[in-house]
């Protein structure tokens, strides 16, 4: 058996190449974690109510826990005179087996600084593999802070949930909103999601289903808190708007022309009793409230009936808006991308389409109410 001399030796095999952007990645979820099971909503409530995002995320978190085998969880925190027990109560028929409770007087209104303590403790301690918050102001907030606290990773603003083996595949959109990408969260728990209102469906409510209470102390005082909370002040113009509530939206576009066309909108809606929406480019051009704006980076609605008057259909509108029961689209091209997903469309000119849908709707309840009377 002869050696190759040195020289004549093989080049050494170039190293195999690292995938872009992985380097270092840890994809293992370590030993200490694997205990980490079920699933968890934080239940947002404000002055006497639940934010019903909350109950769109419980019938979210049944369907992943039932795909995974486990229980759901919901969690409350809040001032020992506020009513988490019937909170409970609520969560139990949306889908929830048991309820996190944490009752403390500096638990009363939302502050970062106790919630992040009192919520990151529940973590540590019962160990939820998933959790999920509503995508509103408190709850962006709050899972920003809990997440950054506990190391893990968090998904903002998903549009679909699902397991993938035993991960959290959230899926979100992403650059402006003309791709959606999946994100998982593998090496670390819990993996935390955060779903704006109305993006997810509201689950059926069974009055029959009960559960258990947990309950666990806080552990910090008044003074451990720089925030405090002095008065709290209403915004008038949010209180009003309701739109991703509301069963019917009537929604404007560029297509309108003008301001002055855009009430033709508002008409048909007072008619309807319908909220009123707008595209982005109608909130620019000033011909209505910022509140108004249905989309990727406005409100998400699910009417049971939503008219697009002018509204070209761009992915950004669509995303707000595709969950609705009906869509009418009137437009006057054929070809605009909102015919692609609407379920009647009105080739034609909105500003004869809407004057005549508003007339007609009008002598139909008139003559409703002469049946009636
Ligand atoms: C990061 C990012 C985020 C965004 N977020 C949002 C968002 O949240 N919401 C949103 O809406 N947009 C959003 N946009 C903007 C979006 O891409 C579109 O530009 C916008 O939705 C278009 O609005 P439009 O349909 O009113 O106007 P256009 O695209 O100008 O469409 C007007 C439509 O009206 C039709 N038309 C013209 N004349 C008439 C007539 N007389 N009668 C009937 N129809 C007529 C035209 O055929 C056309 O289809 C976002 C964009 C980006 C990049």
């Amino acid at each position: 058996m002869s050696e190759a001399p040195k020289s004549a030796a093989a080049p050494a095999a170039p190293a195999a190449p690292k995938a872009a952007g992985r380097a270092g990645r840890n994809t293992e979820l370590p030993e200490h974690l694997k205990s980490y099971k079920g699933v968890w909503v934080f239940i947002e409530h404000d002055r006497g109510h639940v934010n019903p995002v909350s109950w769109e995320l419980m019938g979210e978190a049944r369907k992943l826990a039932d795909k995974l085998q486990v229980d759901v969880s919901g969690v409350l925190l809040g001032g020992p005179d506020e009513p988490l027990d019937a909170y409970a109560a609520e969560a139990y028929s949306y889908g929830a087996d048991r309820c996190y409770i944490m009752r403390d007087a500096v638990l009363k209104g939302y502050r970062n600084e106790p919630f992040t303590k009192g919520l990151t403790d529940l973590v540590n301690k019962h160990q939820p593999e998933i959790m999920l918050l509503g995508a509103t102001t408190m709850g962006r907030d709050l899972a920003g802070s809990v997440a950054t606290t506990l190391g893990t990773g968090l998904t903002a603003d998903c549009t679909e949930l699902n397991i993938d083996g035993r991960a959290l595949a959230a899926t979100r959109p992403t650059f402006g909103g003309s791709l959606l990408c999946t994100i998982m969260t593998l090496a670390y728990r819990p993996q935390m999601a955060t779903v704006r209102p109305r993006v997810m469906p509201m689950p059926r409510r069974d009055e029959t289903r009960r559960g258990e209470i947990v309950e666990m102390a806080l552990g910090m005082v008044e003074t451990d808190i720089v925030t405090k909370l002095l008065e709290f002040i209403p915004d008038a113009n949010r209180n009003t708007i309701n739109l991703a509530y509301a069963d019917i939206v009537i929604s404007g576009g560029k297509g309108l022309k003008n301001a002055d066309n855009f009430k033709l909108v508002w008409e048909l809606a007072r008619v309807l009793g319908a909220e009123v929406g707008a595209t982005r480019a109608v909130v620019q051009a000033g011909w209505t409230e910022a509140e108004r704006q249905v989309g990727q980076t406005g409100k998400t609605v699910r009417p049971k009936l939503y008219i697009a008057a002018g509204i070209s259909g761009a992915i950004q509108h669509r995303v707000g808006m595709e969950g609705s029961d009906i869509i009418v689209a009137i437009n006057t091209d054929a070809y605009a991308p909102i015919f692609d997903f609407a379920h009647y469309g009105i080739v034609g000119n909105a500003m004869q389409v809407l004057p005549v849908l508003t007339q007609a709707f009008r002598s139909h309840f008139d003559k409703r109410i002469r049946k009636i009377a």
